[in-house]
């Protein structure tokens, strides 16, 4: 895989001692890769990435992997609070939801796979800790959203897709609790409140893309438990 290489400023020491195992997908959201290329480069900016991916499969690197870059702001992810300390961040050149949503292009998705499998090999990056920027942070993100293929990364051993059927929460506190031992940050609040029904939507766009409207259907319930038995096995295998 070539690298070109466009050195970002917007980036600062990893703290902790550089430990990396998140991987954050994202999409750029603005007309033209150059545009976003521009941005995620401009001081003033104070945004960044390690890398770029163009819908012709171009790859870019912005920031070294040693260093932390700027991408998932606020966020929350299995208890950590600074998911960029411990994160690497790939950009998607997408206009996004804002200007024109479309799908990823096959050479997009190669280049992904190739990058994502060297991270992978670099890092110890679980398949529970591959996440999308609105995964760790609901409330404002939706990116890289409900077109992006996590099934197809998932088959080439990057992120998770469980397709064993578990039986599924009995009630909206269990579907909360089950949403918290996946990784996000649940609400508390026992009820299907706008909080609850936005990390609903971002547990959509990830697992449940052909409904992605923060409803409690059988098959959103169903994917849930799916995917905390697959989050809880990976987790006891972990601490073993
Ligand atoms: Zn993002």
């Amino acid at each position: 895989m070539t690298i070109r290489e466009r050195p970002s400023p917007n980036h600062d020491a990893r703290p902790e001692g550089g430990r990396v195992d998140m991987l954050v997908l994202h999409y750029t959201g603005m007309k033209s890769a150059a545009e976003a290329i521009d941005r995620l480069c401009d001081p003033a900016a104070k945004v960044s990435a390690h890398y770029l991916i163009d819908e012709d499969g171009t790859v870019w690197r912005l920031v070294e992997e040693s260093r932390r870059a700027w991408h998932a702001g606020i966020s929350f992810w299995q208890g950590t609070e600074n998911v960029n300390a411990v994160s690497i961040g790939i950009e998607l050149v997408n206009p996004g939801h804002e200007w024109g949503y479309r799908t990823f292009p096959e050479a997009q998705m190669t280049a992904l796979e190739a990058l994502g499998r060297e991270l992978l090999s670099r890092h110890p990056i679980p398949p529970d800790r591959v996440v999308g920027h609105s995964d760790v942070a609901p409330l404002r993100k939706q990116d890289p959203g409900e077109l992006f293929d996590w099934a197809r990364l998932a088959r080439v051993g990057i992120g998770l897709w469980p397709t064993e059927p578990a039986p599924p929460p009995k009630d909206v506190p269990a579907v909360q609790a089950m949403l918290g031992t996946i990784g996000y940050r649940a609400p508390g609040s026992r009820l299907l409140d706008d909080e609850t029904r936005h990390v609903l939507v971002a547990f959509q766009r990830r697992f449940r893309p052909r409904r992605v409207d923060g409803g409690l259907d059988d098959e959103t319930a169903a994917r849930i438990s799916a995917v905390e038995r697959a989050v809880s096995a990976l987790r006891t295998l972990r601490r073993a």
